[in-house]
Order: C-alpha cells, then sequence, then structure tokens
C-alpha cells in the first residue's frame, strides 16, 4: 500500500504516468488517510469520496490512452468557497448549508477538464472571514502540528488537508492573507497570485477588488504545477488579465546570484514575536549564502494597512452578501407573510456574528455622510501604500518578510477578541492592498511549531518569487518535516 502523507504532486505524478499505482489506488490510499485522520484534524467540510473513485477511474482510462497531462489522476480538494457542480459549497455558512451549485468555478473547471481527483471541499472562516476557522458556522479545523493550536484562516481546512497528507494539494482563496497565513501555520507552501491573474468566476464573493485564488501544495515545484494549470485569461472574470501564457514550473531552477532583496523593517514591528524574527533572520543568510543582496528598506505606510482593509474590506463584503436575501438561493425563513420580516430572519439566522459585524462595519463605512471620512479616504491610502510598492520594486527583485508574526496560537486565545485576531494578518493585508502575488515558504519551527516566510513580488511576477522560494527548499529541509499525526 502506498504511503500517501509525504508525496508530492510531482511524484504522484511520475508514479501514476510509469504505472506503478493506478488513480483509484491512489485515491484509495488517500481516502483511508482521510479517515483515519480527518476526524483528529477536521479540514474537510464535505467528504466526496464517491466522485473521487469514479473520477480516478476516468482518469485511469486516460492514462492508459496515453492521454496524461500534469494533474492527471492526482487527488485534490478544494477550498469550500469554490463552486463545485453537483456538489455541496457551504462557504462553512448556514446560509449556503443545502447550496449545489450548477456549475464550476473556472478553476474548478480547469483542474477537472486536466482529470484531477476532487476528494473533498474544505472547512474554513465563514464566508472567508477570520484567520483561524473558528469562524466556521460547523466546526473548528484543528493544527496538525498540534490539534489545540489553529491552523490558520481562512483557508485552514485547505491548508490543514494538505500538511496531513490528506491531498497533494488544495486550493485556497486570499482576501487578506487567507492562503499565506494558514500556510504558514501548517508548514505548506501557500501561493496568493497577482490579482488578476486566476480567474475568480465561481469564486464567492468576498471583498471584489481583493479575493484571489491560490495554490497549497507541500513544495514551490509543486505550487508552480498546480498554477500552471489555474491562471489564465477568462471573459467571465472582468478582472482577469490577459497575459503571455507562462510555464511558472518550467521558470525554476538555475542561480538566484544577485538577485535584490528587499527587507522592509516595519514587517518586524507589531507583535512580530522574537522567534518569528529569528526564522527569519536566519532565511535571509540563507538567500545572503545563495548569492542574493539583502537591504533593508522601509514602507512607511504599513502602519495603516490594516485599517484600509477593515473600511474596503468590510465595505464590499456588505454589498456582495446583500445578495442572501432568502429569495434567490440558500437559506430562506419562510415562516411569515411578511417579505420584510422574512428577510430580516433569513440574515439573522443565515450568518454568524462575525459576518453580521463586517456587514455592519461596511454598511456604516459606506453610509451617506460617512462615506468620504472612511471609505473615501481609505481608497485614497490604498493608492499611497501601492505606490510605495512601486517605489520598492525599482530597487528590488522581491520582499522578504515573515508571513504571520507568531507561531500558531491556541483555540480560543482570540475568538473572543477581533482585534487581535485581526492582527494575525498585518504582514500579508499589505500584499492584497497592492495587488501584488505573495506566496509563503517554510522558514521554520520554534518549539515544534511552524513559522512561515513571505516572498512579494512585483505585478506578474510570480515566475521570480516561486524561483526564490524554490532556490530555498534546493538547501534547506523545512518543507520535509512532517507533522506526527
Ligand atoms: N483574516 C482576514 C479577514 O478576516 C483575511 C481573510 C481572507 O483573506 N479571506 O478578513
Amino acid at each position: 500500500m502506498i504511503d500517501v502523507k509525504s508525496l508530492t504532486v510531482i511524484e504522484a505524478g511520475k508514479l501514476l504516468k510509469a504505472k506503478e499505482v493506478s488513480s483509484v489506488e491512489l485515491t484509495r490510499a488517500y481516502l483511508d488517510r482521510i479517515d483515519a485522520v480527518d476526524p483528529k484534524i477536521q479540514a474537510l467540510m464535505t467528504l466526496t469520496d464517491e466522485l473521487a473513485l469514479a473520477q480516478a477511474k476516468e482518469a485511469d482510462a486516460r492514462i492508459a490512452g496515453g492521454d496524461v497531462e500534469a494533474l492527471t489522476g492526482v487527488p485534490i480538494v478544494f477550498k469550500d468557497v469554490l463552486c463545485t457542480k453537483g456538489i455541496r459549497t457551504t462557504c462553512s455558512s448556514k446560509m449556503l448549508e443545502n447550496f449545489i451549485p450548477p456549475y464550476d468555478a473556472a478553476v474548478v473547471e480547469r483542474l477537472r477538464s486536466r482529470g484531477v481527483v476532487i476528494v473533498g471541499k474544505a472547512n474554513m472562516d465563514e464566508f472567508a472571514m477570520g484567520s483561524s476557522t473558528e469562524n466556521s458556522a460547523y466546526f473548528t479545523t484543528r493544527n496538525p502540528w498540534d490539534i489545540s493550536r489553529v491552523p490558520g484562516g481562512s483557508s485552514g481546512g485547505s491548508a490543514a488537508a494538505v500538511a496531513a497528507g490528506l491531498a497533494p494539494a488544495a486550493l485556497g482563496s486570499d482576501t487578506g492573507g487567507s492562503i499565506r497565513q494558514p500556510a504558514a501555520f501548517c508548514s505548506v507552501v501557500g501561493l496568493k497570485p497577482t490579482y488578476g491573474l486566476v480567474s475568480r468566476f465561481g469564486l464567492i464573493a468576498f471583498a471584489s477588488s481583493l479575493d484571489q485564488i491560490g495554490p497549497f501544495t507541500r513544495d514551490v515545484a509543486d505550487n508552480a504545477l498546480v498554477l500552471n494549470a489555474i491562471a489564465g485569461y477568462d471573459p467571465r472574470d472582468s478582472t482577469s488579465v490577459p497575459q503571455p501564457e507562462t510555464d511558472y514550473y518550467g521558470c525554476l531552477g538555475g542561480s538566484v546570484k544577485g538577485m535584490k532583496i528587499g527587507v522592509p523593517k516595519e514587517y518586524f514591528a507589531q507583535g512580530v514575536t522574537l522567534q518569528v524574527k529569528a526564522a527569519v533572520d536566519t532565511a535571509l543568510r540563507v538567500y545572503e549564502d545563495l548569492g542574493c543582496e539583502i537591504e533593508e528598506c522601509s514602507l512607511p505606510t504599513t502602519d495603516a494597512a490594516l485599517a484600509v482593509y477593515y473600511i474596503i474590506a468590510p465595505s464590499e463584503a456588505s454589498a456582495n452578501l446583500a445578495r442572501y436575501d432568502g429569495v434567490k438561493y440558500g437559506y430562506s425563513f419562510k415562516d411569515t407573510d411578511s417579505m420584510w420580516q422574512a428577510m430580516e430572519k433569513t440574515r439573522a439566522i443565515g450568518f454568524g456574528p462575525e459576518v453580521k459585524r463586517r456587514i455592519m462595519l461596511g454598511t456604516y463605512a459606506l453610509s451617506a455622510g460617512y462615506y468620504d471620512a472612511w471609505y473615501v479616504k481609505a481608497q485614497k491610502v490604498r493608492t499611497v501604500i501601492r505606490r510605495e510598492f512601486d517605489a520598492a520594486f525599482e530597487r528590488y527583485d522581491a520582499l522578504v518578510t515573515p508571513t504571520a508574526p507568531t507561531v500558531p496560537f491556541k483555540i480560543g486565545e482570540k475568538a473572543a477578541d477581533p482585534f487581535s485576531m485581526y492582527l494575525s494578518d498585518i504582514c500579508t493585508i499589505p500584499v492584497n492592498i497592492a495587488g501584488l502575488p505573495g506566496i509563503s515558504i517554510q522558514g521554520g519551527f520554534a518549539e515544534g511549531l511552524p513559522i512561515g516566510l513571505q516572498i512579494i513580488g512585483k505585478p506578474f511576477a510570480e515566475k521570480t518569487i516561486l524561483k526564490l522560494g524554490h532556490a530555498f527548499q534546493q538547501v534547506t529541509e523545512w518543507h520535509k518535516r512532517l507533522p506526527n499525526i
């Protein structure tokens, strides 16, 4: 029986191509692992075992016919914010408890056409609002490295699934850090692509000017491979940007000597622990040894990013979530004759407390009389933040920072204090505000708990940050450590 817990996408692909294992065998091995491990970490919202075995059979037929692409027959998990045709998609909300989308998200469609095997949908914070999965309306996912701790969020289920070897890859979404922060907390690789690179058609919207979809994998090479499959122009997403076709996997390898790395000092203030600082310092020395030029720099408006985010994201969320009115789809309170009461009750029962808090914040920031003071001002500061990044990228090929200020925190530790929870995205939020690509790679451990390293690139310079991440993994072993679960 094949041991899947450390298997990468590339290794799985090789075994499948060489017919050393069939996709059905591989899928069964993952389903067995899910059976044994998922009750302990609860990464999955919905298990799609029957579908997975049917897809695996189809993949085997394709492979037998010689029609093999990089991901054919490889199991994958999707965050439950991505619409999957015929498969329940809850967004971890009571509002969508029984929602079965009539279509696939663009990324799901692309991966399905390559013959991936969908083993499940991953738990998350409700409507992707949160940093720990504690805001899921159903249950909290646990960190595979220490089940008394959070896996991060909002894509905590996706990150935990890959870390625990329930699938070699998963997709998540990232509005302010929801791919990178859980990747850091679970010691896997998580990439948030440039805004516009990956189609968001079929992604349940949170904050549309910030949301992006990206892959979780065990290493950078796998991540590039999955990005190859999901990136590309899509006219169904009006923010999709046409780009020349790029082979992100093919650009890995080669020297990073002479590349210039900026280290913005503001990312080492505000609650960043000594353990995290030490790990990032060690990582920077690795880059120095690889021949990169490291220089401290400054992005002075970083301090304002959290405030800007908590005006813009809730504003957009309040508009996006207006569609859950109990009429078109999702939960509907029917036990009344009054239309207004039905709508009120639907939203009161269907949404959890954090979602309501965001809707109220956003509605307030957009209301007449406050719009200029809050929303318009936040947009202006957003421009300042973006320009500071632009200026930095005139000097540097990439910026390196911690992904999160701390190691994974305990379940319950921050749940009662939204502000302390919001602070856990302090290093990732500016990247979404500026629309840049950012990747979190395994940067070390402190007392057995993972620490992530964030590499930020210029718009559409995924190649550069993947190359830097890959170079790091050629000379370090952090990404090979496995949780004992
Ligand atoms: N944790 C942040 C929030 O709660 C970011 C979430 C995300 O990226 N989806 O909004």
